[in-house]
């Protein structure tokens, strides 16, 4: 989404249309001096007045000027605050957990329902099955893991049995109180 275009490159970014202008523009984009050049470098002037800084490393003519005219026909967006992203997944364009739960989940409905009926497993609860997803992937909140991810927690002693650094493979199965669960299932 652009606004004051300091953070998008103009020829080389998505953000008129749907496609890069050197893709759109190639012939364009061959001869353009600053190829990184940013959208704020290239659009000059206001709302009213609004213009393209070109900068040719020749004199355009022909084809190459009716590309550019163009080019310029299209630019044609406000440039008010400062460049983001914005969420497709959402009309207003503002990202939502609960939106994004709901989307999650009509996909996987979706999957389920065309999946053979073998794969389906229904008697495991969905947030076991992320928990045990997060296990295999190292993305328990534990604190190596933290540490790694530049949380500063003071100490990455396990804050149960303080008797060794907790990892996921220690909360869950070295630890003592770990341990103790296990006991009892067996
Ligand atoms: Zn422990």
């Amino acid at each position: 989404m652009v606004n004051n275009g300091e953070d998008t490159l103009f020829w080389k970014d998505i953000w008129l249309g749907n496609q890069p202008l050197c893709t759109r523009f190639p012939r364009l984009f061959r001869i353009e001096t600053d190829k990184d050049a940013r959208v704020a470098d290239k659009i000059v002037g206001d709302g009213v007045t609004r213009g393209v800084s070109w900068s040719w490393i020749r004199n355009i003519t022909g084809r190459l000027q009716a590309d550019a005219v163009q080019n310029e026909e299209e630019i044609d967006v406000f440039f008010v605050n400062v460049d983001g992203w914005k969420w497709s997944g959402q009309s207003n364009g503002l990202f939502s957990t609960s939106v994004l739960i709901d989307l999650i989940n009509e996909k996987v409905s979706a999957l389920q329902s065309s999946a053979a009926p073998a794969l389906r497993n229904n008697l495991v609860l969905k947030k076991i099955e992320v928990f045990v997803w997060r296990v295999r992937k190292n993305r328990l909140p534990v604190r190596v893991e933290l540490d790694k991810r530049g949380i500063d927690l003071g100490s990455t002693w396990c804050p149960v049995c303080d008797n060794d650094i907790e990892t996921v493979v220690h909360s869950l199965f070295h630890c003592s109180f770990a341990n103790q669960i296990w006991a009892r299932l067996f």
